[in-house]
């Protein structure tokens, strides 16, 4: 066995062989980092076997450099979750890997290099004048030494961290972190499970081994608690625990409820906005066992857990669990892999699951579990389809809706607008000629945003100014046609001039703590109409919130996505769910023109959770996921007919047996930024043969020769088509 199988970061599906030097061989191991020269270049890889003969002729081997590790980053049971994970998603393995790994790793750092960064008080009794500076300064107070980490987590930022240490009122310091099962866990005081709750989470505790299940519970009718309560017992036996949230849903409220719940427990969060090192000090605090709970979005999936006792998936039919580019994971999904793996119990909880999983449900591989009820109130929110055929809507709201915003501001409560549409309008058109604002690059509209005076396309960013004569004929009549939230948030600050009003979407909160301050504005009362896109409906709990407006519900009655319609269910209920948390029932106003329509008049009247089963069905006459297995080949490029040639290459001339494909299709946006887009779909009865099949494809894609002059790529279980 001298030589070693090398994954590197490099667009192969294969690894690489390299010779073992004799002075290397006491000190490589299986996971660990090597340096190997690669081209012209120095390369970090990860070794992931031996072997003792190669296709390489022996004088052409290279030897390996150096060896960088003197322990394995990875250990063989996440090599083996990382090599299912490049197998399943048709991914090269070497990018698999480093796609799992910190930065700082995958650039060859040492991994030891970093201790915990404490927190020491020197002077209690100061007094400080920054309001923020005090708070942390009494939190340090109460807490005694603390990881920076944790303060930082907590919402106290760097400059006030630096003033403390500059004015010697606090040191900081390094130290090995402690093990987390050395404390004593402390349980805060907790609401009494209702019924419902109390059977689910008996059912979780009572589970032997791996076992996955479903916490399908309406909003409000405490899953969280449930999810809180399902823990005990796993930390209790000194098991870690992966709590996986949406990317919007990691607030401050969810995170300070876990804390509070378990006061003093080592727990981490992982987001988009850690620094590269802060990500590697939640690496190896995990693998080191000085953290118990990670919450964090989607590759905290990755994480390298010690010993892992439980995966909860919130809100696990959202969105952005599914990784869109490069390597296209679905963090749920490989959730279940792991449980699995580690024999621990899986825990996905929704108030509107996605019907794959409602279908696993359905079907026994999960178990049920059902909360029927609000857990504080017994209120249920009331509908109302607001027909839209023949209105004089000019702003975008009918009369009856505008009565209703009035007199639930005159009673003294918030008024909530949803609209997933950011800028002004989405394109301005030409009152002559009907000529339409279109970005260059893409085959789609710029839309228009007023307040900075631009059109910008939402797809590549371009940015244009606002013509002052339309580009075709002349005339100077060209006006904004549809609506964006910046209009619909202008036309009610008239309407309504003395309520206040907050804006909540990408563009109004595009500068650094905006987005906090405007929910603290929503929070305290300030704001009483808040206007917003899908930033806005997502986990937040606003108790005064009275009445829901969602002003276009029909694009997604009639799209092309076979999703559209169960995304659509989703939504409208996690916007309703917005209304009516604190006692009195909420009302929802659904603007639309196809009120009749069966999908609407079965979500309004019987819920999500019968919508859902129906949808089940048309999906199985459709022959549609879950009942079928899907697979995307997508490729792009400057040059049309080579990406049409590429992927005409890749239909056999054969029908295969049990698998449908279909294409080169355009793609729903056919050109973004200039380049053109085609896709083939797959389609197989069974999962294995799907795979089997790719698992070829992949290896002629890497023979052909357009392949590396167009991109492509490879999506198993698209979410998008
Ligand atoms: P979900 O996660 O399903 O939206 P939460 O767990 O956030 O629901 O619960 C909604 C509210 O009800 C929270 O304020 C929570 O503290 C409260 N709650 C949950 N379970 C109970 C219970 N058994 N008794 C009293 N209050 C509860
Ligand atoms: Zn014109
Ligand atoms: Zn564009």
């Amino acid at each position: 066995m001298n030589i070693a199988e090398i994954a590197l970061k490099v667009p192969l599906s294969r690894t690489f062989d390299y010779q073992l030097p004799d002075e290397l061989v006491s000190q490589v191991g299986i996971g660990k980092r090597v340096l190997v020269s690669f081209g012209n270049r120095n390369l970090v890889g990860v070794i992931v076997g031996y072997k003792n003969s190669s296709d390489v002729p022996g004088d052409k081997l290279k030897a390996i450099s150096a060896v960088l590790d003197d322990t394995a980053i990875l250990n063989t049971r996440h090599l083996q979750f990382l090599r299912f994970c490049s197998q399943y998603y048709c991914h090269p393995l070497g990018e698999t890997l480093f796609t799992a790994l910190p930065a700082p790793l995958r650039e060859g750092q040492p991994i030891d290099k970093l201790a915990v960064k404490m927190l020491r008080l020197l002077e209690p009794s100061a007094k400080l004048r920054g309001k923020k500076q005090q708070e942390l300064l009494d939190y340090l107070k109460s807490s005694g030494t603390t990881s920076i980490n944790h303060v930082r987590a907590l919402g106290f930022t760097t400059a006030q961290i630096n003033a403390l240490l500059e004015k010697a009122i606090a040191a900081e310091f390094s130290a090995e972190a402690a093990d987390w099962r050395e404390q004593t866990i402390e349980i805060a005081a907790k609401p009494t499970l209702n019924q419902e709750q109390a059977a689910a989470c008996a059912a979780i505790k009572l589970s032997r081994g791996f076992q996955s299940f479903l916490l399908e519970g309406i909003t409000g009718s405490g899953k969280t608690e449930v999810y809180l309560q399902a823990l005990e017992d796993i930390l209790l036996l000194g098991k870690q625990a992966l709590v996986l949230v949406p990317e919007i849903g990691l607030t401050p409220q969810t995170v300070s409820r876990f804390r509070r719940r378990f006061p003093g427990l080592a727990i981490e969060l992982w987001h988009s906005n850690l620094t590269d090192n802060e990500r590697l000090q939640v690496w190896r605090r995990v693998e080191q066992q000085s953290c118990a709970i990670v919450i964090g979005t989607r590759s905290s999936i990755f994480l390298p857990f010690a010993e892992l006792g439980m995966i909860i998936v919130d809100e696990e039919h959202d969105a952005s669990f599914k990784q869109q580019d490069s390597l296209r994971y679905h963090a749920r999904d490989l959730a279940a892999y792991r449980a699995a793996q580690g024999n621990f119990p899986l825990l996905l909880g929704s108030a509107t699951p996605a019907l794959e999983t409602l279908h696993k449900a359905l079907t026994g591989k999960y178990q049920l579990l059902s909360l029927t009820r609000r857990a504080e109130t017994s209120t249920h929110n009331q509908f109302l389809l607001i027909d839209m055929k023949a209105q004089q809507a000019p702003q975008g709201f009918a009369a009856a809706t505008l009565v209703h915003i009035e007199r639930t501001l005159a009673r003294g409560k918030q008024v909530m607008v949803f609209l997933n549409r950011r800028g002004f309008a989405p394109t301005l058109i030409c009152h002559q000629c009907g000529w339409l604002s279109a970005c260059h690059r893409c085959s789609t509209n710029a839309t228009y945003h007023k307040g900075i005076a631009q059109l910008i396309c939402h797809h590549c960013a371009e940015q244009q100014p606002v013509p002052k004569q339309c580009p075709d004929c002349g005339s100077t009549q060209i006006m904004p046609t549809g609506f964006g939230t910046e209009q619909i948030a202008e036309f009610l600050q008239q309407r309504f001039a003395t309520t206040p009003l907050t804006r909540i979407d990408r563009d109004s909160t595009r500068k650094k703590g905006s987005f906090e301050q405007a929910l603290e504005d929503i929070h305290q009362g300030g704001a009483r109409l808040l206007v917003g896109t899908q930033m806005l409906a997502k986990g937040h709990h606003f108790p005064d919130v009275a009445l829901v407006v969602i002003l276009d519900v029909d694009a997604g009655l009639y799209s092309c996505d076979f999703r559209a319609t169960e995304h659509l269910a989703q939504l409208i209920v996690q916007v309703a769910g917005r209304a009516g948390r604190s006692g009195e029932a909420g009302m929802v106003l659904l603007q639309t023109h196809y009120p009749e329509h069966p999908l609407l008049q079965d979500l309004v009247n019987n819920g999500y959770q019968h919508f859902a089963r129906y949808a089940l069905t048309e999906r199985q006459e459709a022959h549609l996921p879950p009942y079928n297995h899907l697979a995307l080949i997508r490729a792009e490029g400057h040059n049309q007919n080579q990406v049409l040639q590429f992927l005409s290459d890749l239909v056999p001339v054969q029908p295969l047996c049990g698998i449908q494909l279909l294409g080169p299709l355009p793609a729903p946006m056919e050109r973004i930024a200039g380049k053109f887009r085609y896709q083939l779909h797959l389609q197989a009865d069974a999962r294995n043969l799907l795979h089997h099949y790719l698992a070829q494809l992949a290896d002629y894609i890497n023979s052909h020769p357009l392949a590396n002059r167009i991109r492509w790529s490879i999506d198993v279980d698209p979410m998008d088509m």
